[in-house]
């Protein structure tokens, strides 16, 4: 197979979502073939001796890599400016992956507290099984990151901007915390995408990506990854191929197509969700809009920093309660009802009812995950037939 594109750092990400990692077969084709196949075949007996000793490059098994998956791994690798990427079966099978190859037992993770719910589970109820032990810290307050290290901290793990509420953690700031304590810091940029953050280039050490979201944008798929620097991730690919949770090739092929509008899909979700969240400020029966893009937001200006654009959620809290806000979701004709995001469909949710519920009242009111709280992953229809649907809602609670 012919490289195309991989290892030209100068492009632009409009470019490098498009061309970055492409290989092509000997029949040349345009654009990218898939590779549905479980195995590969050998010249000779040598040939084959010598790609399973990894003393000559090439495919054995696609548990191991397929040309699919690499040519996505390339492709996300060149966008979040990473040495290596590896491909997961989703995003949960991602941060799996990190916590089991990086950590062991005795070690203590300091993780920001409003995290996906599945990652949270999988903090307290599995790796906690393993002797692995982890503290919780709000996100914003850089502080308290360096007050919850202990001699055995070895990893930190933020999401930025949070679910749902899209508070803003600083990368750069809590990255020197982390290496002060001998620990490493990944960021899980599921919200953000490249596009519009690179946690690697302001110092974490990891990034992690449920692919089911915005880096396939429609609804399709599964998938994940890891990136990082070339050391780190052969120990993530070592624990991956022995451990089976890979990315299949349909999977990884449907996500390469993906990235390819990238760049242009997450510049509309952004104006999309700017220009909502701005309308929805305005709406008397709304009594807080939580998007960074806005001038209230409490971390307004760390957020200008560190994303390239304010991002395509937002959530709003309704006077009335959960009534209320139940109505303005049952109101809806075009927005999904649906937990999913980074779709191009809009999608709405009530976090305390659904994603949250799993939390106690008591923490749930200290997360500020409030009865009233409503929860939009902004698409890319029209944003006027947007604003009608929940107009219509809001207008009951008037
Ligand atoms: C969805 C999500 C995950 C988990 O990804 P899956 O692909 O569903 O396994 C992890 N982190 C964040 C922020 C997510 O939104």
């Amino acid at each position: 197979m012919q490289q195309q594109g991989a290892g030209t750092p100068d492009w632009d990400d409009e470019t490098l979502a498009i061309r970055a990692g492409t290989e092509r077969s000997p029949f040349g084709e345009h654009s990218e073939a898939m590779y549905p196949t479980s195995s590969y075949v050998f010249t000779s007996a040598a040939e084959a001796a010598a790609r399973f000793a990894e003393v000559e490059p090439g495919y054995t098994y696609s548990r191991f890599t397929n040309p699919s998956v690499t040519m996505f791994e390339n492709r996300l690798a060149a966008l979040e400016g990473a040495e290596r990427c590896v491909a997961t079966a989703s995003g949960m099978s991602a941060i799996n992956a990190l916590c089991m190859a990086l950590l062991k037992q005795g070690d203590h993770i300091v993780a920001s507290q409003s995290l996906f719910g599945s990652t949270i589970g999988l903090f307290n109820n599995i790796l906690s099984r393993f002797g692995i032990s982890v503290s919780y810290v709000p996100l914003s307050e850089t502080a308290a990151w360096r007050d919850a290290v202990q001699p055995n901290t070895r990893l930190f793990f933020m999401e930025t901007p949070s679910n749902p509420l899209t508070e803003v953690g600083d990368i750069r700031a809590v990255a020197e915390i982390a290496h002060q304590a001998g620990a490493l810091l990944a960021v899980d940029n599921c919200f953000a995408t490249p596009i519009l953050q690179k946690p690697l280039q302001m110092g974490a050490d990891l990034v992690v990506h449920s692919a089911t979201k915005y880096l396939d944008g429609q609804g399709r798929v599964l998938g994940g990854a890891v990136l990082g620097k070339a050391d780190l991730m052969q120990q993530v690919f070592l624990y991956l191929r022995t451990a089976g949770p890979t990315l299949s090739a349909f999977n990884a092929w449907v996500l390469l197509k993906a990235l390819e509008t990238l760049p242009l899909r997450m510049e509309r979700h952004c104006r999309n969700a700017a220009e909502l969240a701005a309308w929805l400020q305005a709406q008397s029966a709304v009594k807080r809009v939580f998007y960074p893009g806005l001038p209230d937001h409490p971390q307004h200006e760390l957020a200008s920093a560190q994303l390239a654009l304010p991002g395509g959620m937002l959530s709003f809290v309704v006077v009335g309660g959960r009534e209320a806000a139940w109505q303005v979701i049952d109101a809806c004709q075009l927005i999904s009802i649906t937990g999913n995001l980074g779709d191009s469909r809009s999608t709405i949710t009530h976090p305390a009812t659904t994603t949250h519920f799993r939390i106690s009242p008591e923490a749930r009111e200290l997360a500020g995950i409030g009865e009233g709280l409503l929860r939009v992953s902004v698409g890319l229809e029209s944003v006027q037939d947007l604003q009608a649907d929940l107009a219509r809602g809001l207008a009951r609670l008037a």
